[in-house]
């Protein structure tokens, strides 16, 4: 029989080699990224049934600390109201340019359908093989009335107090309504603010980015200058 302290010596061997092998890590920028062992999202959140897949497996790759956000934020979007959210692209396995996206390249993006009052089952992009969204709550800057704004603001308060959250990119339209609103206390307001973007075709989803995980040494999530801007968009 094995000695205790072999037996340890024998399972850390083992548990630190599955996880040198198999821990997703985030690389490069977010314009020019890579992913490491890619963890597959898509296979994760497709076991949680208060999550509604809209794009392929091959574009719902991550870091795993995005797919634990996106994991906990569906629990407690179903707790609260009893309704799935719709996650859409992430990145690839091995990262890099994916789609017509700029960032979504290292694992740490995501986009995530907004809450609406009445739920659509399809739409506008239908036909799309991935962020397959059903409705468009923005036209230049004016919100629809089926854009869910008390919901969608509790769950951008939900992401900055649970996660490290680089930015949210959002439209015009919903930042507007964002910095008008008052259901949340001014310091809460304050902190989302700070991470809210207003970036042209975020009119049907959000993006979520979170900062570099602990440990991932040869990540770098800063945001550069010119992209710290909301683009066309006046408030
Ligand atoms: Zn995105």
């Amino acid at each position: 029989m094995l000695s205790q302290s072999v037996f340890i010596v024998l399972l850390n061997l083992v548990s630190n080699s599955v996880y040198a092998a198999e821990r997703a890590e985030a690389v490069g920028t977010i314009r020019e990224g890579k992913l490491l062992h890619g963890f597959n999202a898509h296979s994760f959140l497709s076991k949680n049934k208060n999550v509604q897949l809209v794009s392929p497996e091959e574009f719902q790759f991550s870091t795993k600390e995005i797919a634990d956000l996106i994991n906990d934020l569906a629990g407690w979007v179903h707790e609260k109201w009893n309704r799935p959210i719709l996650v859409g692209d992430m990145s690839l396995k091995s990262g890099g340019k994916m789609a017509s996206h700029k960032a979504h390249q290292n694992g740490l993006d995501v986009d995530v359908g907004y809450l609406s009052i009445l739920e659509k089952h399809s739409g506008h992009r239908s036909q799309k093989f991935h962020n397959k969204f059903p409705e468009i709550f923005d036209d230049s800057g004016k919100l629809s009335s089926n854009f869910d704004k008390a919901n969608n603001f509790q769950i951008f308060k939900f992401l900055v107090e649970h996660s490290d959250i680089k930015m949210i990119l959002v439209s015009c339209g919903v930042k507007k309504a964002f910095v008008s609103d008052e259901s949340l206390s001014k310091a809460e307001r304050a902190k989302i603010r700070s991470k809210l973007l207003v970036k042209p075709g975020h009119e049907d989803h959000f993006h979520i980015r979170i900062s570099c995980p602990k440990g991932n040494t040869k990540c770098d999530d800063s945001i550069p200058d010119f992209m710290w801007q909301d683009v066309n968009c006046k408030i």
